[in-house]
């Protein structure tokens, strides 16, 4: 009776939840925001890993991990020749772990190209990895500036999509592409891909015209938009170069502080999405 009662726990026991921050433009904060919300989720207790799943290696430079430190990275998990838990690195923030990459993950699409399950082999490695109860609660996904086979393969594995958005000239043009992407994944692959929400970084409240297209991003997408807007913060695109997160180089500046309320209303969405799945 109570090897069945654990053997129930087992099953039940919640996987770690797999949050994708994507937008296909290139500099609109998805490696800022993979680095210091996931620095303040681990901050409030969880257990976070970060994948570097761009082959420009932002997010591991970031976390101050050097190009000799990556020895497995997400190309060898993709291409299978490696575990999620062969390529995992401590990083110097308690409860906040790396799968770093390098410039050889931009050799991953090609050879997987005319390779079986090339959608899936994210989802696949994440499957084992859970399997090994790793004790992660969330999963960050960091991916490159393009809709290709890797963010394909990152909305495959995920729970949900994380939209980092910049308040200028025509974000809803782009992001009609990104939706469409999502909707097309939903459609098939991964039908449960939901939107965790869109965050607007690098607010500039002076700006009139921000102001406007924050308005007619809210209009458009209600409140899938967070209450939450990262303001433009000098400290926050130093704090890179120092190989360290924002919230670490500086915890009191706004940019640092907005990514705090940002993941508590992340952990306050999460609770409501599992509550109507339960
Ligand atoms: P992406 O990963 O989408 O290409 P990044 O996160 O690398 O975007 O951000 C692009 C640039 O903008 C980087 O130099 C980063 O340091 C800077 N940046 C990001 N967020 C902010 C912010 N809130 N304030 C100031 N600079 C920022
Ligand atoms: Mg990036």
């Amino acid at each position: 009776m109570w090897r069945q009662i654990e053997k129930i726990a087992a099953d039940v026991k919640p996987k770690f939840r797999v949050l994708v921050i994507a937008n296909q433009k290139g500099g609109v904060g998805k490696t800022t925001t993979a680095i210091n919300l996931g620095t303040a989720l681990a901050a409030v207790g969880e257990r976070v890993l970060i994948m570097d799943l761009d082959p420009q290696g932002n997010a591991s430079t970031g976390l101050g991990l050097s190009r000799q430190e990556r020895k497995i990275t997400t190309y060898e998990v993709l291409t299978d020749a490696a575990t999620i838990a062969e390529a995992i690195v401590a990083t110097k923030i308690p409860g906040l772990s790396l799968v770093p990459s390098t410039r050889d993950l931009s050799g991953a699409e090609p050879e997987l190209m005319s390779q079986p399950r090339r959608n899936f082999r994210l989802r696949d490695a994440f499957e084992a990895f859970a399997a090994t109860d790793p004790g992660i609660t969330y999963v960050l996904i960091d991916c490159p500036p393009a809709l290709t086979l890797l963010t394909i393969n990152a909305m495959v594995a995920a729970d949900a999509v994380v939209v980092p958005l910049v308040c200028e000239f025509f974000p809803l043009e782009g992001l009609s592409q990104l939706v469409s992407t999502i909707e097309l994944v939903r459609g098939g692959l991964n039908p449960k891909l939901a939107i965790q929400g869109v965050v607007l970084t690098m607010f500039d409240k002076r700006n009139t015209l921000t102001e406007q297209v924050a308005a007619d991003v809210r209009a458009h997408f209600g409140d899938k938009v967070y209450q939450t807007v990262i303001p433009r913060n000098v400290r926050v695109s130093e704090a890179p170069s120092h190989g360290l997160p924002a919230l670490i180089y500086d915890v009191k500046c706004p940019g640092s502080q907005a990514y705090i309320k940002l993941a508590a209303e992340l952990i306050q969405r999460e609770r409501q999405l599992n509550h109507m799945a339960a």
